[in-house]
């Protein structure tokens, strides 16, 4: 199991800093307050250790010892300290330290947090450097290691198009980064950037131009290029890792944005309104086909009584289940969301008429199944569906909705097809 290394001896420090990292990221720090007890947990756990943040002043080991440590055991670090100078600066960049972190800065546990979880999730991103210098490529492909990054490279825009494609997913890229020069032979990184921002927003797939110094010029072009971010040549590693740092982070909270407002937040289903934004496209085409398609409720029976007898939280717990039961059981081609409280809604394309009940009927049997408070408790639910194609969707979801109720009325724990 992954675990980060926390070599901290002010207690305070220890605590503060290993409470804000489990906040943000859900895997323990195991914390040494000094080199000999880093040393022993190193020798017990190095495999699950990806990640150490380390201060360099400890009551046995002094100057950049602890950084030089983590370095010979290969272990990616982030330095947090009091001190800082110049000299420091150099040698524990030498360590391939990725980056360091005053502690008298204002929120600077904030700020190491989130660059802790943000060297963690990088090792599962993908970075593609395109360069025609393989010198330049290997500059910058070693930092984005560093930062626990995967990396690709490409020597020309033709090939770092190639690459693309073949990660292509219909989520986005399986690259998040791209970092391109502009000066190549053939197609230049300006051109190579339109190429992308014609399939890729800049919202999925982030691209930062590398631009020499004393082209400001090229700098504004890249943006109005469509590239997110620019950085000049030469630059300091520091300013390297905070644009990638940034640019990623970005990315991040723009996918949890999209998350968020599609989702459901208990169950993780789709919610209502993203129903629709999938739905109705899958309506309008078997309309066009004149194919077979069913629209199903599925209702929680007597769900009132469930939160009454046994609380809200195993209420919760119950729609979590029928969620995932649900789920699990849809085909692909099948979209469920959760419509309100106790009900969902399913819609099948390529359903046959024959064959609905079958597959409802399996749903039913399947949350009839499940069981809560060690046996105790379970559920039935009842379902509404229709299959004839209507006007409008609303109108077919209106009409399962009207079977829904027939089953209600009729005893509840049952499938009823129009
Ligand atoms: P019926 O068999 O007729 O469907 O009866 P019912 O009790 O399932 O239906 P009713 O619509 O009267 O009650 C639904 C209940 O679902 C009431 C509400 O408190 C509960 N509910 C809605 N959303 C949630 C939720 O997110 N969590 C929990 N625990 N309960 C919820
Ligand atoms: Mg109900
Ligand atoms: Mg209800």
């Amino acid at each position: 199991m992954d675990k980060i290394l926390l070599v901290e001896d002010t207690r305070l420090f220890s605590d503060l800093v290993t409470r804000r990292i489990e906040d943000v990221l859900d895997i323990p720090v195991v914390a040494a307050p000094d080199l000999s007890t880093a040393r022993r947990i190193v020798d017990e756990m190095r495999d699950d250790l990806v990640l150490a943040v380390l201060d360099l002043t400890l009551p046995d080991a002094r100057d950049t010892e602890v950084a030089e440590f983590a370095h010979s055991e290969r272990i990616p670090s982030i330095v947090f300290t009091g001190s800082f100078d110049k000299q420091t600066r150099a040698k524990i960049l030498a360590f391939d330290v990725i980056d360091y972190v005053t502690k008298d800065a204002p929120g600077s546990v904030d700020y190491l947090a989130s660059i802790v979880r943000r060297i963690y999730r990088n090792r599962k991103l993908t970075a593609l450097v395109v360069d025609d210098s393989k010198t330049a490529r290997k500059f910058i492909s070693k930092h984005l290691r560093q930062y626990q990054l995967n990396i690709v490279e490409a020597e020309s825009a033709d090939h770092a198009l190639e690459i693309l494609d073949e990660n292509d997913t219909p989520d986005g890229n399986n690259v998040s980064l791209v970092i391109t020069d502009f000066h190549m032979p053939g197609r230049d990184g300006g051109e190579l950037i339109r190429a992308i921002r014609k399939r890729w927003p800049k919202d999925k797939l982030a691209v930062i131009g590398l631009s020499a110094m004393g082209d400001s010029e090229l700098s504004a072009r890249f943006i109005k290029m469509g590239a997110n971010d620019f950085l000049t040549k030469p630059f300091l590693p520091e300013e390297f890792f905070c644009r990638i740092t940034h640019n990623l982070d970005m990315i991040d909270q723009l996918k949890a944005l999209r998350h968020a407002a599609t989702r459901d937040y208990l169950t993780g289903m789709y919610n209502r309104r993203f129903f629709f934004d999938v739905a109705s496209p899958i309506f309008e085409n078997a309309k066009r086909r004149n194919a077979d398609l069913m629209v199903a409720m599925v209702d929680i029976d007597h769900f009132k009584s469930v939160n009454d007898t046994y609380g809200h939280d195993i209420g919760d717990d119950v729609l979590k289940s029928v969620a995932r039961t649900l789920t699990g059981f849809t085909r692909d081609t099948d979209v469920i969301a959760r419509f309100g409280g106790e009900e969902f809604c399913l819609i099948a394309p390529e359903m046959e008429p024959a064959a609905m009940s079958d597959y409802l009927e399996k749903f039913r049997a399947e949350i009839s199944k499940l069981s809560f408070v060690d046996g105790a408790l379970s559920v039935t639910a009842s379902i509404g569906a229709t299959n004839g194609l209507m006007e409008n969707l609303d109108n077919m979801i209106g009409h399962a909705d009207q079977m829904l109720y027939q089953a209600k009325e009729t005893g509840r724990d049952k499938v009823v097809i129009a």
